[in-house]
């Protein structure tokens, strides 16, 4: 009996191993079209498309594409600002033209990111310590923003950076610190989740934001420790999040490559 139920397990693990070997080819590699808002700077009417949601990983859309290329590199921190409500780290002008993401070949610059605790976006249903915001423009003025996921763990030195030079009250800091914006990335930046949605003013909960752009949550997060997440507090000490906003007919993309 235990033989049949072992070689039992044994085919079933051998079938699905097979059939994950060859799924990659069965999903569309292009990038959506309908989350792409290159004709469609923010200000456009977006009620049915508010940000942050949850994204409930058993319903979503499978595709396997090279996009978005994020050409990262090291920054200057030149401009880390206290907003009050949370840290922002504004880039240069040279820093923006060097650091940016493809979607379909239209580049997107970055120009700022910037953290939010507890996280914005739930993965079915549980949130993130932080979630870090990196805003991107591209030329005719569309957005599109990479949303990171930040969990307890391991320290993390380029938050450690950040967090101590950040000004105490409101205002800005210059370091003389370059900063490699990929250790700011989790490992594995193929994996994510996407969708069309909007910008997320904390708080605003009713009001509309303005929308549509274009999002991504990695599925992997990165870490830092639990002293680092209340160093953070120390200068920013009231929570800054937008609530989880109704999905309604959107689709979420999972990115599997
Ligand atoms: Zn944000």
């Amino acid at each position: 009996m235990k033989k049949i139920a072992l070689l039992l397990l044994v085919t079933i693990t051998f079938v699905s191993c097979s059939k994950s070997d060859d799924h990659l080819e069965n999903f569309v590699k292009e990038f959506p079209e309908s989350l792409v808002n290159q004709d469609k700077p923010l200000g456009t009417a977006n009620i049915d498309g508010q940000t942050p949601i949850n994204i409930n990983a058993s319903f979503t859309e499978k595709i396997s594409t090279l996009d978005p290329v994020i050409h990262y590199g090291a920054i200057t921190l030149s401009n880390i600002e206290n907003t009050e409500d949370n840290l922002k780290v504004n880039l240069s002008q040279a820093d923006k033209t060097d650091n940016f993401i493809t979607i379909k070949g239209n580049k997107y610059e970055l120009q700022q990111f910037h953290f939010h605790y507890h996280s914005e976006h739930s993965i079915n249903g549980e949130y993130g310590v932080m979630e870090i915001h990196f805003v991107h423009k591209s030329s005719k003025g569309a957005y599109a923003v990479l949303g990171v996921l930040v969990k307890n763990g391991k320290a993390n030195t380029s938050l450690q950076t950040l967090f101590d030079g950040s000004p105490k009250l409101k205002g800005t800091n210059a370091l003389s610190n370059l900063l490699n914006l990929n250790t700011l990335l989790p490992v594995d930046t193929n994996k994510y989740y996407a969708y069309s949605g909007s910008l997320t003013t904390p708080h605003l909960d009713f009001t509309l934001n303005e929308g549509p752009l274009t999002w991504f949550v990695f599925k992997n997060q990165i870490e830092m420790t639990n002293d680092q997440f209340k160093n953070y507090q120390g200068n920013y000490s009231k929570e800054n999040f937008r609530v989880i906003q109704p999905l309604n007919n959107r689709k979420i993309f999972e990115n599997i490559r």
